[in-house]
């Protein structure tokens, strides 16, 4: 009998959204209590998991052929052991292995925990696996949270506290792969808070589908804008950001959030979807356009300068010109500091689904080049105004590329800065002053009469 080398090597790569980058490091977590080690090729690689994302059908093509690539290593490597994790794994289940039968296994996005276990079933020669239970069982580790794999440095880290959601936009498939709303309890999201500060986080984001209804079904004591309090109040920590918000559960004590806890970050990601109301109420958002402009200007009020990031889906059955017209309108008022947008896609299963998908390829390709070319020229013209003022920024990276600034980080309203300064280091935080702007970040330089604040 072979006697299993103690330490293994395993080679993740993430699909999606923070929520799988996150999914990912915990999955990293409880396979180095398995004996694993992390590797940076798959080539070296024991075990491939490849974490990913349903929200779109582009997202899953690029899954797919990923896959079909990592398959040629099975000759070179023959026992190596191939897994699909994340929503896309979650979606499809059993149907993986019969578009890919050399696959090992197939975990869905409540197994994680299960993870171990299934690696150690692989490694005695029983496969191929397929969990997709939706039903957690218990994490041996509490405190899975780890700095975000790619940020480049350990300064600012996610913290997941909440998973699923109960809200079933029509066009989304979250609510059938990450299942129903569940918030974690308070006390164990400040361990992980804690023990991300003591490893040396800074900066820290709260995560989940929809942050503002936190505390459902763990009783009346606690709720999002408490938890938020709880988390601003600990102990070396510099700046807190949470996302991602939905704009109809945005309540009045979340917004007094902003004006008075100082170390919560001056930026808000609040989705809107859409400028129509027809459009939002076919896709089943809760709120009007009027509703959501309300919101943004209680937001400014309450902290004046707030920059608010947003989401837009265009091509949405049934979307007409004027549609998307009053959604460049809603763009061109609020003035976002920077919005993603996309062309809709079906996703099986949801109620859009079972509506035409009416608006033609080119026209959606149009709508979106449209409204990209606007939300870049806000941008840049935001940037532009910021010249000659001054920022707060997190040192997050010390820039190795020749001719760029020495230092990077972002700033409170979520803008990458490039600064030059001396007697810095990573994590502090650091006011300076903007000198130049670009489409996607500022310059400039460490003001002199601001020394970088240090943590203790
Ligand atoms: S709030 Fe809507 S868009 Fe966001 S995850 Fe839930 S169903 Fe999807």
């Amino acid at each position: 009998m072979s006697e299993t080398p103690t330490t293994r090597r395993v080679y993740l790569e993430t699909f999606g959204c923070q929520m799988n980058d996150y999914d990912t490091a915990r999955m990293m977590r409880l396979l180095e209590t398995a004996g694993y080690e992390k590797v940076e090729l798959p080539k070296d690689a024991d075990l491939i998991l490849v974490n990913t994302c349903s929200v779109r059908d582009k997202a899953e093509q690029k899954a797919l052929s990923r896959l079909g690539r990592l398959k040629s290593l099975r000759r070179t490597r023959p026992g190596i052991l191939l897994g699909v994790t994340g929503c896309f794994a979650q979606r499809e289940g059993e149907k993986f292995l019969r578009r890919m039968p050399y696959i090992d296994l197939i975990l869905g996005t409540g197994a994680i925990e299960r993870l171990p276990e299934h690696i150690r079933a692989l490694e005695c020669g029983r496969g191929p696996i397929v969990d997709i239970d939706l039903e957690p069982t218990p994490s041996p580790v509490t405190d899975f949270g780890r700095h975000l794999p790619g940020k480049g440095s350990s300064v600012a880290a996610f913290l997941t506290i909440m998973r699923g959601c109960d809200n079933y936009c029509a066009y989304c498939v979250v609510p059938y792969v990450r299942g129903p709303e569940r918030s974690r309890p308070p006390d164990d999201i400040l361990r992980e808070a804690r023990g991300l500060i003591t490893q040396g986080a800074h900066e820290l984001t709260l995560l989940g589908q929809n942050v503002n209804s936190y505390g459902r079904g763990l009783g009346d004591e606690i709720d999002f804008p408490r938890l938020l309090t709880m988390v601003h109040d600990l102990d070396g920590l510099t700046r807190l950001r949470f996302t991602t918000s939905h704009p109809k559960d945005l309540s009045d004590r979340l917004i007094d959030a902003f004006a008075k806890l100082p170390k919560l970050a001056p930026h808000l990601h609040l989705p809107v979807q859409a400028g129509s109301n027809q459009v939002l109420a076919r896709m089943n958002r809760g709120y009007t356009v009027e509703q959501y402009l309300a919101r943004v200007d209680a937001l400014r009020a309450a902290r004046p300068g707030i920059a608010v990031t947003t989401d837009i889906l265009v091509g949405f059955p049934g979307e007409t010109d004027d549609d998307f017209r009053q959604t460049c309108d809603l763009v061109e008022s609020v003035r976002y500091s920077n919005a993603f947008s996309f062309r809709y896609s079906v996703r099986p299963g949801t109620a859009a689904a079972k509506w035409p998908d009416d608006v033609p390829d080119e026209q959606k390709i149009e709508r979106l080049i449209n409204l990209q070319a606007r939300q870049q020229r806000i941008t840049r013209e935001l940037h532009r105004e910021m010249v000659g003022g001054r920022v707060e920024v997190l040192v997050e990276r010390e820039q190795t590329e020749p001719g760029l600034p020495r230092w990077s980080g972002k700033s409170g309203c979520y803008r990458e800065v490039h600064f030059a300064g001396d007697d810095i280091g990573l994590g502090d935080m650091v006011t300076v002053e903007v000198e130049r702007a670009f489409a996607n970040h500022l310059e400039g330089r460490a003001a002199p009469t601001a020394p970088p604040v240090q943590r203790q």
